[in-house]
């Protein structure tokens, strides 16, 4: 905790004066970014970005659970950013070495962990996708595409893509040389 006390000091005292104005001002938030909460996946630092830009939602291996009626905290975000806030992309951003991706391909015992059990089958149709055991790789671009899928359960994404009005992107982020992939792109479909 110290280290992030100190954080925050340096903060307030380096960065802050120099962007004042920009956290003064309207936040514009033209994206809606949703990541894993991995640690070395930061969104605003692998997109250089600044406050304001990006709407975030990070979960456990990117995932995003289809549509439900019965609403939770993850699909009142999109609902916000989509319908209130009217960001013009979507982006799911998987990334290498995802612990929760590991975890599915490598069929790992989470009998000690049940709710990370239970979130991971969100990931079910990611798996179905996969035929390579322990292909972690494939896994991670399986998952983004069909978290891609899940996200167009959510009514307000159905409506805003029928209207042409948001475009949906699938990146993979490559911890160790800091590429991305855009599995989405026309030459890589
Ligand atoms: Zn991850």
């Amino acid at each position: 905790m110290q280290d992030l006390a100190e954080g925050v000091a340096r903060f307030q005292r380096d960065v802050f004066p120099a962007k004042a104005e920009l956290f003064a001002r309207l936040a514009t938030r033209h994206t809606l970014f949703i990541s894993c909460s991995d640690a070395r996946v930061v969104p605003e630092l692998i997109t250089g970005t600044e406050p304001g830009d990006l709407f975030v939602i990070r979960t456990a291996g990117n995932l995003v659970p289809a549509y439900s009626p019965e609403s939770d905290g993850i699909a009142a975000s999109i609902e916000y950013a989509v319908a209130a806030l009217g960001v013009d992309d979507i982006v799911v951003c998987g990334h290498s070495a995802c612990g929760a991706m590991t975890a599915l391909a490598e069929r790992h015992d989470l009998s000690g962990a049940p709710a990370v059990a239970s979130w991971l089958r969100h990931a079910d149709a990611s798996v179905a996708r996969t035929s390579a055991d322990g292909d972690v790789s494939a896994l991670v671009r399986q998952n983004v595409l069909a978290q891609l899928a899940n996200l167009v359960t959510h009514p307000s994404v159905a409506n805003a893509l029928a209207q042409r009005m948001v475009a949906l992107h699938g990146w993979v982020f490559d911890i160790p040389t800091g590429r991305v992939q855009d599995l989405t792109a026309p030459r890589a479909a």
